[in-house]
C-alpha cells in the first residue's frame, strides 16, 4: 500500500505562492509512490482544485464547522467544503485545541457532521510536554481518541485518519523517537479495537507528524503501524516534500 503524505499550510501562503506551488507539485508529482493530500488555506482551496484538477493529488481543509448551515458568522461548513471538490479535512489539530480552545466534545461533533457530507476526516491526537515528562502520553491519546471518536458507526472509520501528532515535536525542530511512534501506533490501533473492532484496528491508517524533515521521515515513516506522515514547516518547500513524495518507500 502507498504512504499517505499529508500537508498542512497553515495560514502561510499567499495566492500566488500557492499557484507557483501546485503548478510545480503537479508537474513533478509521480504518484507512484504515495498519496498526497494538501491542506491550504480556505481562500486557497478554488485555486488548488484548479490546479489539480488532472491530478492524482487531493485537496483538503484545515478545519471546518461543526454546525451544518445558518447564523455562524465566520464559519465554513462541511458542505461548502464537499462544493469546492474537497476530499479530507483535518479536525482535532493542536492549533485548534490549543490556540482556539477546541474541546474533544466539539471534535466529535465536527468529525460527525464533515462525514455525513462526505468528507475523510484526518484526526490529530497527542500529549503536551508535561503529560509526556509525566507519563501520562497513553492516557492522554486513548482519551481523545474515546471522545473523539465516540458514537461514530464502523463503517464511518473508513473515512477517518488518525495523526499521532505530539504537540512538544510541532514546529519545534524535535521529532519522537520510532520508538514513540511505535507505542503511539499500537495505543491507538488498541483503543480502535476496544471501541470498534478488530478489523477496524488494522484497517485504520495512522500518520505521524511532528517535525519531520528530509532527515528524519524514513525511519519514521516506515516504522511499524504506521502509514504515512503529517507534514507543516516542511511542506512550505515545494521541492523537500516532492523529494518526499516521489522517493518515500
Ligand atoms: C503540524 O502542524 O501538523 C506539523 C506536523 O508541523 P511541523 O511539521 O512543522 O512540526
Amino acid at each position: 500500500m502507498k504512504k499517505l503524505i499529508v500537508a498542512n499550510f497553515k495560514m502561510n501562503q499567499q495566492p500566488s505562492d500557492v499557484k507557483n506551488y501546485f503548478i510545480k507539485f503537479v508537474s513533478l508529482f509521480t504518484g507512484v509512490r504515495a498519496d498526497v493530500v494538501i491542506c491550504p488555506a480556505y481562500l486557497d482551496i478554488p485555486l488548488a482544485k484548479f490546479l489539480t484538477n488532472q491530478s492524482p493529488v487531493k485537496i483538503g481543509a484545515q478545519n471546518v464547522s461543526d454546525e451544518e448551515e445558518g447564523a455562524f458568522t465566520g464559519e465554513v461548513s462541511a458542505k461548502m467544503l464537499k462544493a469546492q471538490g474537497v476530499e479530507y479535512v483535518l479536525i482535532g489539530h493542536s492549533d485548534r485545541r490549543i490556540k482556539f480552545k477546541e474541546s474533544d466534545k466539539l471534535i466529535n461533533k465536527k468529525i460527525k457532521t464533515a462525514l455525513k457530507n462526505g468528507l475523510k476526516c484526518i484526526v490529530c491526537v497527542g500529549e503536551t510536554l508535561a503529560d509526556r515528562n509525566t507519563e501520562r502520553t497513553y492516557e492522554v491519546i486513548r482519551k481523545q481518541l474515546d471522545e473523539d471518536l465516540r458514537g461514530l458507526y464502523e463503517n464511518e472509520l473508513e473515512s477517518v485518519i488518525i495523526a499521532y501528532e505530539p504537540i512538544w515535536a510541532i514546529g519545534t525542530g524535535n521529532n519522537a523517537s520510532v520508538k514513540d511512534v511505535e507505542n503511539a501506533a499500537k495505543v491507538i490501533r488498541r483503543a480502535i479495537n476496544e471501541n470498534f473492532s478488530e478489523k477496524a484496528s488494522r484497517d485504520i491508517q495512522v500518520l505521524y507528524g511532528g517535525s519531520l524533515n528530509e532527515k528524519n521521515y524514513a525511519p519514521l515513516l516506515s516504522c511499524t503501524g504506521i502509514d504515512g506522515g503529517l507534514f507543516g514547516g516542511l511542506s512550505l518547500n515545494v521541492n523537500a516534500l516532492l523529494n518526499i513524495a516521489n522517493s518515500i518507500k
